[in-house]
Formats: C-alpha cells, sequence, structure tokens
C-alpha cells in the first residue's frame, strides 16, 4: 500500500505540481539549497500569496547565501517587516552567516539541524527537496493529508509521533523532495482544511478517512485553551513632520524592529502605562493584534513634542514611514493615528 501511495501521488505530481518561484519542475535537478531554504523559512506560518513578493525581493536583493550572510541585520529585518514571526529573520541572518562560513549548504539533515532556525521540519524539507535525501517531512499540510489517509484518532499535538511514523512509512526512497512536495501540494489544493475535495484526489481509494465518510474532522485537535489578553499602550510623538522611533530589544519580542515607542508589555504581562515623556496625551484609540500565544489590546496615544522623549530613538520623517520596516502591529498603530 505504501508503494502504491507514493507512486500514485508522483504521477499525479507530475502533472498537477504548482509553479512555485523557489521550485525546480517535478523530476528537474533539485533547485539551490538557498533558494528552498529561504522559501521554506518564509513559509512557516505564512501563506504561499503572502511569500511570494518577499521572496522575490529578497532574491533580487541578495541572490546568494553569501549576499545574505554579508548583508546588516537591519537591513534584512527591515526587508523580512509584515511576514510576521520576527526571530525568523534574526535567525536566517545567523545562519547564512553560519552556512558562508562553512563555504555552502551542509547536504544531511543532521548537520542541517545545526544551523541556527532550522527545526526538524526545515532540516528535512532542505535535505529531500535541494539534495534528493530520503528526509521524512512533516508539516500542517502533510499532517492533514496523512490524519485523514489513515483515519488516525488520535488528537493533536500527542498524535505527532503516530503522523510521523505513518509519513515514514509512506515516503519513497527516490524521489523524496519530490513526495514531500507533492503531499504539499495535495493538501493546499486539494485535501484542504475545510473542504477536501475527495473526488478530484488520486488517493482516494487508498484513504481510509473518506471511507468514514467524514474526513474533514481529521486531523483530530484537542480542545483549545483561549489566548490570554495583554493590554499595552503605544506613544505617537511628532514634531515637525517627524515621528518618534525606537529600536526594540535584540532579543525580545520583535527584537531588533524599528518600533512606536510602548510601555514594555509583553506575552507574561500588561504594560505599566508609563509614557516616555510628559503630554499632554490625546487617546487615538485601540490596535488588535493575534500573536501566537496571546492576544494584544494596544491602545495607541499621540502627543506633540518640544524635546527628546527619554527612550533612544528617531525622528523619522512621516512621509518616508512605510520605508521604516515596522512591523505589522506598529504599522496597524502607524495606521490608526495617520487616519
Ligand atoms: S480522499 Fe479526501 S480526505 Fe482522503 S486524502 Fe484525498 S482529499 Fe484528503
Amino acid at each position: 500500500m505504501a508503494a502504491s501511495i507514493s507512486d500514485t501521488l508522483l504521477a499525479w505530481y507530475d502533472t498537477h505540481a504548482r509553479d512555485l518561484p523557489w521550485r525546480a519542475r517535478p523530476g528537474a535537478p533539485p533547485t539551490d539549497p538557498y533558494r528552498v531554504w529561504l522559501s521554506e523559512v518564509m513559509l512557516q506560518q505564512t501563506t504561499v500569496a503572502a511569500v511570494k513578493p518577499y521572496f522575490q525581493a529578497f532574491t533580487e536583493r541578495w541572490p546568494t547565501v553569501r549576499d545574505l550572510a554579508a548583508a546588516p541585520e537591519e537591513d534584512v529585518m527591515a526587508a523580512w517587516a509584515g511576514l510576521g514571526y520576527y526571530s525568523r529573520a534574526r535567525n536566517l541572518v545567523k545562519a547564512s552567516r553560519a552556512v558562508a562560513a562553512m563555504g555552502g549548504f551542509p547536504s544531511s539533515e543532521t548537520e542541517l539541524r545545526d544551523l541556527p532556525g532550522l527545526g526538524a521540519y526545515t532540516a528535512a524539507a532542505v535535505a529531500a527537496i535541494a539534495f534528493g535525501k530520503r528526509a521524512v517531512v512533516v508539516d500542517a499540510n502533510v499532517e492533514r493529508v496523512v490524519s485523514r489517509l489513515f483515519a488516525i484518532e488520535e488528537p493533536l499535538p500527542s498524535s505527532r509521533k503516530i503522523i510521523r511514523e505513518r509519513t515514514d512509512e509512506i515516503t519513497p526512497e527516490n524521489r523524496a523532495g519530490d513526495f514531500a512536495q507533492a503531499m504539499m501540494d495535495l493538501g493546499a489544493t486539494i485535501c484542504t482544511s475545510r473542504d477536501p475535495k475527495c473526488l478530484l484526489c488520486p488517493l482516494s481509494a487508498s484513504c481510509e478517512g473518506r471511507k468514514n465518510g467524514d474526513p474533514a474532522r481529521y486531523p483530530v485537535k484537542a480542545p483549545k485553551k483561549a489566548k490570554p489578553v495583554r493590554k499595552g499602550q503605544a506613544y505617537w510623538i511628532t514634531r515637525e513632520d517627524h515621528v518618534w522611533l525606537v529600536r526594540r530589544v535584540g532579543t525580545g519580542m520583535l527584537g531588533g524592529m524599528r518600533a512606536l515607542p510602548d510601555d514594555g508589555w509583553s506575552a507574561k504581562g500588561d504594560g505599566h502605562k508609563n509614557a516616555p515623556t510628559a503630554g499632554p496625551w490625546r487617546d487615538l484609540g485601540l490596535v488588535r493584534h493575534t500573536f501566537t500565544h496571546f492576544a494584544l489590546e494596544l491602545a495607541v496615544c499621540e502627543t506633540q513634542a518640544t524635546s527628546d522623549p527619554l527612550d533612544e530613538g528617531e525622528w523619522w520623517p512621516l512621509d518616508r514611514l512605510d520605508e521604516a520596516g515596522l512591523p505589522t502591529l506598529f504599522a496597524k498603530a502607524a495606521r490608526l493615528a495617520l487616519a
């Protein structure tokens, strides 16, 4: 059964593969590991449509891993602005420098895993897709397809071990990279979260979830805990067509990014509400933003300054604000202030 699943899926992939800028066509020699790695890092928690323009901008500006390794970190962070999960960008810089120092990407999954920010998934994906190594690649699409194919009743996240074992069983010795991409494409286009199109699916004859009559209920999920809501303030301080921006502390949330000054809110607690300069302050409204582990309600307050605020920062021209590389949360706050 395992061989028939991989053969059937690869035959489907040969004619239905999505055309993506970071991909080789089915059966063609693998693409540059830099492009595979960069795309896989960008695609974590982010849609293909959102990634495409960033991938194009990055590869035009930094065509090789050496170019990226030589880039100042703040330029990479600014170019990443809007993609979210900013620790990925910091690790991207660190990993590119490690790879450049090694003279190129290692090809084994174990060595790839040693690079900063390369977790089990990314290391397996790069080994399989860029180097043709047999590796078991499990992303959210693969998790969904495999849970349905084998009608796995154990809920996520504890089912991850079983899903991995089942994926291992059906991963072929050859064309493991194409197989991984075929599973991703099947999950993205046919075996979609809410509406699996079983009539179009090449694997329908082997699919236990379809036979059970309700494939969309897989993967079974443990009930979700509500995210805590944190409250904070951000400060819009202007002077003569400029706004005061700060650089966030390197290792904290959104670390290294330019931002509006705020009151120190974090995943663990609310902000202290102490403004960085004397007012008078005017409330502009609330911005809501959801992070992985919490939701944030950020009150935006405005004042006009006559001197520099206490924090270190810079006066940034309002008509060039889109070049500041503000992360999404602060870009939303800026839009509210300018509305
Ligand atoms: S038959 Fe349906 S549920 Fe099963 S893998 Fe295909 S699309 Fe998904």
